[in-house]
């Protein structure tokens, strides 16, 4: 299973597609992306090999600043299905996730009880509505975004997109591993690996567990750990996976 995340000017789609295949070695058993430009989010899912998400998605293509993140799943709540694949979605938000929300049980009742209604059976989609839930009463999405992660048990590698803030990817690792990398134009990569981010970013951090944050074109942010940078040198050829 594998995550990607991209902020920049090139073309999203094939950005993280690009990106996923460089954590096929991972294993996976479906794959999606959710791509936002301008405030508005396309998301294409698929079960089974990445080639099946590229023919979905081929006249799909962008153009200009934007947002995008991308998902292979290894199942672990929920059978291999295209409903059940990532990313999972909100009213107007979307999340990708590794791992495994251990109390998603309880915070599912919960929303259901509030009236929020599922469309997987899915740890991963109580992320995104509780997220929505705390964006009711914070009115802040990143407050929002740290008061659903404060409340996850498990592992997690998490992204998350949101129409209240276009250019911005929320992010947070637990367990499960999250690598950050910029480079001198404004483009920002997220990814399970260092993998598909040989040749693209020139910096790379290895996020600290517990981190969390939120990442523009112009600015990172994180908390309670600062990122630490460090040249990524290496070609796509060499690199150890
Ligand atoms: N637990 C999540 C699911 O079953 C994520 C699995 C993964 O890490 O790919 O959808």
């Amino acid at each position: 299973c594998g995550i990607v995340g991209y902020i920049g000017k090139r073309e999203i789609k094939s950005q993280l597609i690009e990106g996923l295949r460089e954590l096929e070695y991972r294993g996976y058993d479906s794959a999606g992306i959710a791509v936002m430009q301008s405030g508005k989010i396309d998301s294409f899912k698929a079960v089974g090999k990445l080639t099946n998400l590229d023919n979905k998605t081929k006249n799909f293509l962008t153009d200009g600043l934007g947002v995008g993140i991308g998902h292979t799943r290894w199942a672990t709540h929920g059978k291999p299905t295209e409903l059940n694949a990532h990313p999972h979605m909100g009213d107007y938000s979307y999340v990708v996730h590794n791992g495994i929300i251990e109390n998603y049980r309880e915070i599912k009742s919960e929303l259901e009880n509030c009236g929020v209604n599922f469309l997987s059976q899915t740890d991963t989609e109580v992320i995104v509505h509780l997220f929505e839930k705390e964006y009711e009463h914070y009115k802040d999405t990143f407050a929002a975004f740290k008061a659903t992660i404060e409340r996850l048990e498990g592992a997690y590698a998490v992204l998350l997109i949101t129409q209240k803030t276009p250019d911005t990817i929320y992010f947070a690792r637990k367990g499960s591993p999250m690598i950050i990398g910029k480079n001198s134009e404004n483009e920002v990569f997220f990814a399970s690996s260092d993998a598909p981010l040989i040749g693209e970013a020139k910096e790379v951090a290895y996020m600290e567990d517990g981190t969390i944050g939120y990442a523009t074109p112009d600015s990172i942010y994180t908390e309670p750990h600062t990122l630490q940078f460090v040249p990524l040198s290496g070609d796509k050829l060499t690199a150890q996976k």
